[in-house]
């Protein structure tokens, strides 16, 4: 059976929240280690950070990444830096907002 956009999305958010507590696991110093996002461009803890190719995404940037290829909304890291830039990807950002915002009212 096909998975909804909505399961992909939901497998991910576990998905790319445990690589935070692995590497915390790993090597708890790194909450305390920041680097500047080459996606979003934000000063972001190392934790849960992923290098794909020239690029070390923070963790939010992960999700994003590893959704969009979920999704097969793009294959190439390049594409999200490229759409991240000029904001074609708004719309997918949003949707993955919607849905953490209904995750957080299910859960009050
Ligand atoms: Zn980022």
């Amino acid at each position: 059976m096909e998975k909804s956009n909505e399961e992909i999305i939901e497998e991910m958010q576990l998905v790319v929240n445990q690589m935070v507590v692995d590497d915390l696991e790993e090597n708890p110093d790194l909450a305390q280690e920041y680097f500047d996002c080459g996606c979003c461009g934000k000063s972001k803890s190392l934790a849960g950070s992923i290098q794909y190719g020239n690029y070390r995404l923070c963790n939010d940037c992960v999700l994003l990444a590893e959704t969009g290829f979920a999704l097969g909304k793009f294959t190439d890291i390049q594409d999200l830096i490229d759409a991240m830039e000029d904001k074609r990807l708004e719309e997918l950002c949003k949707f993955i907002k919607d849905e953490e915002a209904r995750k957080k009212q299910l859960e009050n």
